[in-house]
């Protein structure tokens, strides 16, 4: 199809002698203009719509696929939810996550499919997207403007965000269930407002959602104290495998681990900040065996290492502070390489500390 390659940035705009009306996430109307009016065109002029985000879907990319359901379905458009692997656990109990179909290809008329959280179309796993017009919605250090509306903001805490300042645009309306899915999006994304893309707006969003809704207690402990036994399993066999040396801290786990622990790859998700959590350690590796070999790596960093120039030079992708890629194995040969990638990085540091 011969779409016009339209890409659109999110360039603040500041007007200091008129100030516009702020909504939740600090942005005022004029701001959020050009890029949330394309899309609310493209969508108001459609009837029906695909919405996807990344494989392996996080909290982020589930809470947001929801809210984008919602939000057309509040227009009365149609909206088929789809990603190429399952939902993890912790996340089905979401309002509308039952709906959201696992697929490997996407076909089907449709008037434009709305990619969510997507550094690149490979990263949604799915085949036969490219036949469609693409919405690009997306918050990476690494994101791309390869669809056919790119809106790119590098500045928000999670892609959640952006949805809701489309909502907000829309002049739909917040419901308590957009509203918890929306609020984890934000606690995934920060890590429980921890990282580093947190900041006043975060926290005045996230209070947003808590008055529209959201129930902060009964999401944390949907995300944060509803552990299956298998992850903790999985969690002792990497601490036992858990090296540090100066600022640095990796760990892994073993196809073989994996087994015995009787986890899936969903419950890898996070085993990083075991070793970030170190005293004095600015950067940390967790690697764990993909089937044929591959390996799954995830980098993070306190914030004076940039981790995802790294992923992105091993073809990943990711956040300054919060990265990834997939490398192939054998698992030792791909720790060395990232380390030979990470050891300058944090020289540096040292040589500045003097
Ligand atoms: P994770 O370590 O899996 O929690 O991912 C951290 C960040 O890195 C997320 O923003 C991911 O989108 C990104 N990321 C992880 N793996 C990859 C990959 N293979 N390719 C591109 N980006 C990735
Ligand atoms: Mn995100």
């Amino acid at each position: 199809m011969d779409h016009s390659n339209r890409n659109l940035a999110f360039h603040p705009k500041s007007d200091a002698a008129s100030p516009a009306p702020e909504d939740a996430t600090g942005s005022a109307p004029a701001e959020r203009n050009d890029a949330t009016m394309e899309i609310l065109e493209v969508l108001r002029r459609g009837e029906r719509f695909l919405v996807c985000s990344h494989a392996r879907p996080d909290g982020d990319a589930v809470g947001s696929m929801l809210a984008v359901g919602m939000l057309l379905e509040q227009m009365g458009k149609r909206a088929d939810l789809v990603t190429a692997e399952r939902i993890p656990k912790i996340h089905r109990g979401l309002p509308g996550a039952e709906g959201i179909r696992t697929a490997e290809r996407v076909d089907g008329a449709c008037d434009a499919v709305i990619l969510l959280e997507c550094d690149g179309l490979e990263r949604t796993k799915l085949q036969g997207l490219e036949q469609y017009f693409l919405i690009n919605i997306d918050h990476h250090a690494t994101g791309r403007k390869f669809g056919n509306l790119n809106w790119i903001d590098r500045s928000v805490a999670s892609v959640g965000e952006m949805v809701y300042r489309l909502v907000k645009a829309a002049g739909a309306q917040v419901t308590p269930e957009m509203a918890t899915c929306l609020y984890t999006t934000v606690l995934t994304d920060t890590g429980g407002f921890c990282y580093g893309g947190t900041q006043a707006s975060t926290f005045a969003l996230a209070r947003e959602l808590v008055l529209a809704g959201a129930d902060p207690m009964r999401i944390a402990q949907t995300v944060y104290f509803s552990t299956p036994a298998t992850k903790l399993l999985l969690l002792g066999a990497a601490l036992g495998n858990l090296k540090s040396e100066g600022r640095l801290a990796w760990l892994w786990v073993t196809r073989p681990e994996m087994e015995r622990a009787g986890a899936a790859e969903e419950d890898c998700e996070g085993i990083v900040n075991f070793a970030l959590c170190v005293s004095g350690v600015e950067a940390a590796v967790f690697l764990y065996e993909l089937p044929e070999r591959r390996i799954q790596v995830s980098l993070r960093s306190k914030g004076r290492v940039n981790v995802a120039a790294i992923a992105e030079r091993l073809g990943g992708g990711g956040h300054e502070s919060a990265a990834g890629c997939t490398m192939e194995g054998p698992l030792e040969r791909a720790l060395e390489e990232i380390m030979g990638h990470l050891r300058p990085g944090v020289a540096l540091l040292a040589a500045e500390a003097g």
